[in-house]
């Protein structure tokens, strides 16, 4: 393979603060890249469109929670791509030139295994994440399994197609955990794209919503939110949403949100553990907290007050293929409107995409890849 083909690569494992004076993208750079030979089951491909994650910022900086991601790694898992070629063995349906999503999971696909035997690779304890375990979608041209491609339903364009992985994680949560119910009043913690996301998935299936973030988010995501009718509520360690709630926060219509300050779902997509430690005060008893997020440490719980309160807390881990079918019908149906909330960057501009997005001040950065 003669052509110079190019892609985004996590090589250190630096601790870097986010906020910090320093380049926060010196554990990554854009190296040149070969084209591994095509194994069984296997297809090359043309990344076309790639999301930057929260995931993705959070191995650049160096966290824990992605301390097991080898090193060097080409990364990104949200992408659209376009079929070059297939490699040995059955494809199935697939054919040169389709336009898919992949998969960011694929189970082992054991008889035996729980998560997979019932078709959620998401839950199989190993599973393997394109972008982590493989090289993925900042690749200009990325070499995954068949299995993972899902082919976009006419009417998605590849822009959208790289909001799909990330859409069909809210769908999975949202759909499959939550028990949301039209007329609830649901708070999103955290306004990064799986806040945003959740805030407008729950509103589409009858929620009033309202969606938390910090100062530093006021002019740039919450601005978003704001301009889709939510409501937004911006909190610190001195006014917290707790004593927000309390004080009495109105919708657009001047109607109170919450029942005697508390809510009937929360949904944590901020990563912050006080923010999760604080959900079971705003929760009414026997709602519901959903937990998006990861960590980069412990987070302490009230067990007690969980009790008390019956509440429900549940985690939900990334998605499986029902949900990303799930996640395109509400593309297409304009139940998600991905061009309010997204950020372009040209393959050239890519470090600044990562560094805009994690001193987070885009909203959703997705990089044209060729
Ligand atoms: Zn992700
Ligand atoms: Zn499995």
């Amino acid at each position: 393979m003669s052509e110079k083909i190019k892609g985004f690569c996590l090589h250190g494992r630096e601790k870097i603060m986010p906020n910090s004076d320093g380049l926060v993208t010196r554990n990554t750079s854009v190296v040149e890249m070969d084209i591994p030979q095509l194994k069984e089951g296997e297809i090359l491909a043309k990344t076309l469109f790639t999301g930057i994650c929260g995931s993705d910022n959070s191995a650049a900086l160096g966290k824990a929670n992605f301390d097991w991601v080898e090193r060097p790694r080409v990364i990104g898992h949200e992408f659209s791509a376009q079929v070059l070629e297939l490699g040995p063995g059955d494809h199935g349906d697939l054919k040169v030139g389709d336009i898919f999503a992949p998969l960011a999971m694929l189970g082992c696909q054991e008889e035996d295994c729980p998560a997979c035997s019932v078709s959620k690779w998401n839950l199989c304890p190993s599973k393997e994440i394109i972008g982590f375990h493989r090289n993925g979608g900042f690749g200009q041209r990325v070499v995954l399994e068949s299995d993972r491609a899902v082919v976009l339903m006419n009417g998605l364009s590849p822009e959208q197609g790289a909001l799909i992985e990330p859409l069909s994680v809210v769908v999975n949560a949202l759909y499959n955990k939550c028990a949301i119910k039209p007329g609830d009043d649901v708070v999103v913690t955290g306004c990064g794209i799986i806040g945003l996301m959740s805030a407008e998935v729950a509103r589409a299936a009858g929620a009033r919503v309202a969606i938390t973030g910090i100062a530093h988010d006021r002019d740039t995501r919450l601005k978003k939110a704001r301009e889709r009718g939510f409501i937004t509520i911006e909190v610190s360690p001195e006014n917290t949403l707790t004593a927000q709630l309390q004080k009495g926060i109105t919708d657009a219509n001047g109607v109170a949100f919450g029942n005697n300050s508390k809510v009937d779902l929360l949904i944590e997509c901020s990563g912050v553990p006080q923010v999760l430690s604080e959900a079971i005060n705003v929760v009414r008893p026997e709602g519901n907290i959903c937990v998006i997020a990861t960590y980069g440490k412990e987070v302490q719980i009230n067990a007690t007050h969980l009790t008390r309160t019956s509440l429900n807390m549940r985690g939900s881990m990334g998605s499986c293929r029902a949900d990303y079918m799930v996640a395109q019908k509400l593309m297409l149906t304009g139940a998600f409107p991905a061009e309010h909330y997204t950020d372009f960057y040209d393959f050239k501009d890519i470090t600044q995409a990562f560094e805009d997005s994690i001193k987070a001040t885009n909203v959703k950065a997705v990089v044209k890849m060729n």
